[in-house]
């Protein structure tokens, strides 16, 4: 094979510390170029892979079924799950009449859900990339400035979705984007800008072209876009994004709104009895427009759902009942260690009622029961207990030792 003064021809390194030569008609390789062009092969295969003429969805599930699906994790929010199904059902119904070449062209239907944090947007939107296994990526609205300024370049949403796929390009494609935190990208006045409004408005229109479906230049690696750098090109045609924002008092505009119209149309004001504690579900495109959204980025939303605000009972209900509920993680952790965990009725109640204290919908909840378990998880894998009932007073004594921590 190799004789002991002859070099790599591609990094000239001679045949040493355990580095083989591998001799050919006129040149030599080493074992670590071999594999470091196996890898650049590799990628630049998976980067360039066409986008399949057929899809992989032939059996996406029914719209009944996706459902089904949410149920098994989502507590509550029926309108946003029922809306939800039914538009991710038609988009990859839509990528299966593309692969059949249809005449009709169905078009894309991205989807905005308003409601409050906490309220489960994040999870309804992983859970549905979770049922179809397709490449899914969450990414927060705020982190992104127009092109040009100091920030991220809205392109980097997909360089993340490429990540998430480990760069293969065909799978990304037909991914999920989660774009969370839309509201806080709204302008600051319900009309056209006159300053240049470098957070707000201009992320807004950097957006629309990724929404509608374009092909895009994509730094693989994220961050801003650079001259040296090799571009993937993204066609985000059947890339579905799914935004989420809390629109903190758009109530108000729905409630203006819909006084606007009553007074107008009396006999609207006979039929349609407004449920006032409730305006959220009311929520109409123009709302979000006036709360500050530019109406070609609404136009790119076309299905708007909204998500309720949790209450006690659904706070309860999302402790324990989950596939991966917060109370089961906690059983199965301390199940490892062979001991049996079970919280009393009026432990979990004192928990949900902590929760609605700090108003942070069910986020709040695990940090709740982080601060209860942080002692006894520390305590109990070095005794020889093998249960353990976490009860009201245990709850409360925990979480007042830790009050200052939890009030951060
Ligand atoms: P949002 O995106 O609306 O701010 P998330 O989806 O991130 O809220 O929810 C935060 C956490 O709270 C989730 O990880 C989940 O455990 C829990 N959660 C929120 N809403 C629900 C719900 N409706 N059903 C079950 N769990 C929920």
């Amino acid at each position: 094979m190799s004789k002991k003064n002859e070099t790599c021809s591609f990094c000239g390194r001679p045949a040493q510390h355990g580095l083989l030569l591998l001799s050919g008609y006129d040149a030599f390789i080493c074992s670590d170029c071999v594999e470091n062009a196996h890898q650049i092969v590799q990628e630049t295969l998976k980067a360039s892979k066409p986008a399949p003429t057929e899809t992989d969805f032939k059996e996406v599930p029914k719209p009944k079924e996706i459902k089904e699906f949410l149920d098994k994790y989502v507590i509550g929010q029926d309108a946003a799950k029922r809306t939800l199904s039914v538009a991710v059902y038609n988009h990859y119904k839509r990528l299966s009449h593309i692969a059949q070449a249809e005449e009709v062209e169905i078009e894309k239907s991205n989807i905005i859900m308003v409601g409050s944090t906490g309220t489960g947007k994040t999870l309804l939107a992983r859970t549905i990339a979770k049922l179809l296994d397709v490449p899914f990526t969450i990414v927060d609205a705020t982190i992104f400035t127009e092109a040009g300024y100091v920030g991220e370049d809205v392109e980097s949403i997909l360089s993340r979705l490429l990540q998430a796929c480990d760069y293969d390009k065909s799978r990304a494609e037909r991914g999920i984007v989660f774009i969370d935190e839309i509201d806080k990208l709204a302008r600051k006045q319900d009309n056209p800008s006159i300053t240049r409004d470098v957070g707000g408005e201009g992320v807004q229109q950097g957006l629309l072209k990724l929404l509608e479906g374009s092909i895009v230049n994509v730094p693989p690696k994220g961050g801003r876009k650079h001259p040296d750098q090799e571009y993937v090109k993204v066609d985000t045609k059947n890339i579905l994004f799914i935004c989420g924002g809390a629109f903190d008092g758009i109530e108000t505009k729905i409630a203006q709104r819909l006084n606007t119209h009553t007074v107008g149309y009396n006999n609207v004001r006979r039929t349609m009895k407004i449920d006032s504690h409730d305006l959220m579900k009311y929520v109409e495109p123009q709302d979000l427009k006036h709360f500050g959204l530019i109406p070609e980025l609404i136009g790119r939303l076309p299905v708007l759902t909204y998500l309720m605000p949790l209450d006690k009972e659904a706070l309860r209900r999302i402790l324990t009942e989950p596939q991966n509920s917060i109370v089961k993680q906690y059983i199965s952790l301390f199940k490892m260690d062979g001991v049996k965990l079970t919280f009393s009725d009026e432990a979990l109640e004192y928990i949900v009622d902590e929760a609605v204290r700090y108003k942070l919908g069910a986020r709040g909840l695990r940090s709740i029961v982080e601060t209860v378990m942080t002692e006894p998880m520390f305590e109990i894998p070095s005794t020889k207990k093998k249960t353990l009932t976490i009860t009201r007073e245990f709850a409360m004594s925990q979480l007042q030792s830790h009050k200052p921590e939890m009030l951060a």
